[in-house]
């Protein structure tokens, strides 16, 4: 197929990448956003703001000569480092191969470095301050509206992606037509980002870590069964720290706790060891919004010349740290379908084919993660697990392969890695009955022996 001209609708991480990929594959590029030129503020001090990009992302972005851009910055974060409530804090490596990192990233610097390769293009033109308001998807066209100015204008393309994250306009418009599956699942927890500055300059400057407070090379996890705070480490020595609780109930949960004096108290007693690292805490909580989780599922994902991408198509929650991946993921099968196909009809339906059930696989695998997350990696019970796991790997590195790694540092589809991750589990549970039975027949025989020996 020609390439022709293509509108993307909305400039975050995935319709940024997109459009390099496009534009290099010949195609022309316009690209759409409802947000003001982040590139204006690009030296702004502000907090930073990260995210984990791990074997998909990498991949994704060296496919875009992105890679030594994006990774000098990142710091390799090569397991968890679990935070009791009373007690030292505990390390829990991702892998069995000690080279296996995941990455933490500035999601501001990402989104720049890829808007900046996008606008580098000679064939992308990319415009800011006008949102998408409707979609004609018979005549492959979007209208758009400058909030601010009132200013309205239409422009129409070979191909449309939404690309617009997870409260997609382009997918609202899409539901209005029949035979369009949607679901959105909000979670019951809420997040709530909070920060620790690095030490220079403070008393503990002279810390084994400094400028980090805590250890940079992990990603801390502090687990509270219904609830967690996590921290990824920044370049600059913060930690950008997330405290996920409940919306609603007593407890640990926002509805509860509303006040920066109220979550100080609650800190003391629920995450003492974080207390001390984060000065700000009580101005930090009360100032910061609570935001939402979704997950959201539909098919089909196209319609005409029209179709979605990233979390406009399938946002999922957090937990694994993949939906970021997953969206650069998309990014490479759409332009991948586009070029092996003869029409943009066949290569929608190609597109949607690689990828609808392995969205579904990671939103589903996101969910179980929070729950391993704030639960599970605090028992005794999951350290044996994963050491199990890790002694399987070793011992049969090309049959036995955890389902962490698959899932981070592979390139495995998602849905085959869930497979994979569920057929490990059944082994181990087998394995762990089969060594059950054995000791009891053991202890029977033995038994039997003695009380025959004993007249
Ligand atoms: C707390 C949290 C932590 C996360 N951590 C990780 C992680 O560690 N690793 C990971 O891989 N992923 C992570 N994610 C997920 C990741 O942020 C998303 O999957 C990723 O940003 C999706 O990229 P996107 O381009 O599809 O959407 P976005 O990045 O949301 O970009 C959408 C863009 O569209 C624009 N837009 C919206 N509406 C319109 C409109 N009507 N018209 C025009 N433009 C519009 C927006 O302004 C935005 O620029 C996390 C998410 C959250 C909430």
């Amino acid at each position: 197929m020609q390439p022709g001209r293509v509108l993307i609708v909305g400039a975050g991480l995935a319709g940024s990448l997109l459009a390099v990929y496009l534009a290099r594959a010949g195609w022309k590029v316009e690209l759409v956003e409802r947000r003001a030129d982040p590139r204006a503020r690009r030296f702004a001090a502000g907090r930073s703001i990260n995210l984990a990009i791990s074997a998909r992302g990498i991949k994704a972005l060296k496919r875009a000569g992105l890679e030594d851009t994006v990774m000098k910055d990142a710091i390799r974060m090569s397991g968890r480092m679990i935070h009791p409530v009373a007690g030292a804090p505990g390390y829990q490596p991702y892998s069995a191969d000690p080279t296996r990192a995941i990455n933490s990233v500035s999601r501001s610097a990402l989104n720049l470095a890829l808007l900046d390769a996008a606008a580098a293009e000679p064939n992308v033109t990319v415009a800011f301050d006008e949102r998408c308001a409707s979609v004609d998807f018979a005549a492959g066209s979007v209208t758009f509206v400058n909030d601010a100015t009132g200013a309205t204008r239409t422009a129409t393309a070979d191909l449309v992606v939404g690309a617009d994250g997870a409260y997609s306009a382009v997918r609202a418009a899409m539901q209005k037509n029949e035979r369009f599956n949607y679901s959105q699942d909000f979670l019951g927890h809420g997040y709530k980002e909070l920060h620790i500055p690095p030490v220079v300059g403070s008393a503990a400057a002279t810390g084994p870590h400094a400028p980090f407070a805590m250890e940079p090379n992990a990603l801390h996890i502090w687990p509270r069964g219904e609830s967690m705070m996590i921290a990824l480490p920044n370049p600059d020595g913060s930690f950008t720290c997330t405290l996920f609780w409940r919306h609603d109930g007593a407890g640990s949960s926002f509805a509860a706790i509303k006040t920066g004096d109220d979550a100080l108290a609650h800190f003391r007693k629920a995450y003492p060891d974080a207390v001390p690292l984060m000065p700000t805490l009580a101005e930090d909580f009360a100032r910061n919004p609570v935001g939402t989780m979704v997950t959201v599922r539909c098919a089909p994902w196209s319609r005409g010349r029209v179709t979605l991408l990233g979390d406009a198509a399938h946002a999922v929650v957090p937990f694994y740290g993949q939906g970021a991946n997953a969206s650069f993921e998309d990014c490479e099968a759409l332009v991948d379908a586009l070029a092996s196909s003869a029409s943009i009809g066949e290569a929608l339906c190609k597109y949607e084919d690689t990828r609808v059930a392995n969205a579904n696989a990671i939103a589903d695998m996101a969910l179980r993660n929070f729950i391993e997350m704030r639960d599970l990696t605090g028992r005794r019970s999951f350290k044996w697990k994963k050491k199990i796991e890790h002694a399987l790997n070793r011992l049969m590195p090309a049959t036995f392969v955890p389902l962490y790694d698959l899932v981070s540092f592979s390139t495995v589809p998602y849905a085959e890695a869930k497979a994979r991750g569920a057929a490990n589990d059944r082994a181990i549970r087998t394995g762990i009955g089969v060594a059950a039975s054995l000791v009891v027949a053991a202890v029977a025989v033995a038994v039997l022996l003695v009380t025959k020996a004993i007249p």
